[in-house]
């Protein structure tokens, strides 16, 4: 599928249409298909903590075991492979990252038990060492 003229992003896993969600003063993309999320990084890091944010996780978590098999997609930023990083203490909790902006992929049903996992500092700590 092309990337649309209008900006909008293409989701890695499954190639439909991402669309914008306004989320208090964030825009957040979610695929308009298999419902992953994808955050840049300073939107990320400004949902830290937030209890509610999970609403915005509205997939079916058994689509996003299926769709957390496929493994180096591009970032539908900056089109560059992204990395699959695991959480050393939480083994089960897998995402995407974008090596270059630092952006991150949920798949379904992630996002709810990052926010529950809050492993935001874990993963800050990592970024900051890869961006150095
Ligand atoms: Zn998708
Ligand atoms: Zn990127």
């Amino acid at each position: 599928m092309e990337p649309s003229a209008s900006g909008e992003r293409i989701c890695p896993k499954c190639g439909a249409l991402m669309a914008q969600i306004s989320y208090r003063d964030l825009f957040v993309d979610r695929c308009t298909a298999c419902q992953g999320l994808w955050f840049d990084w300073n939107e990320n890091m400004r949902l830290r903590g937030d209890p509610v944010a999970g609403e915005l996780d509205t997939g079916n978590p058994n689509v996003g075991v299926m769709l957390d098999a496929i493994e180096g997609v591009l970032c539908p930023a900056c089109h560059v492979r992204m990395d699959v990083l695991g959480v050393p203490e939480q083994t089960h909790v897998r995402f995407d990252c974008c090596p270059k902006c630092f952006g991150v992929f949920f798949d379904a049903g992630e996002f709810l038990e990052y926010q529950h996992e809050t492993l935001l500092d874990w993963l800050r700590g990592l970024l900051v060492r890869l961006g150095n």
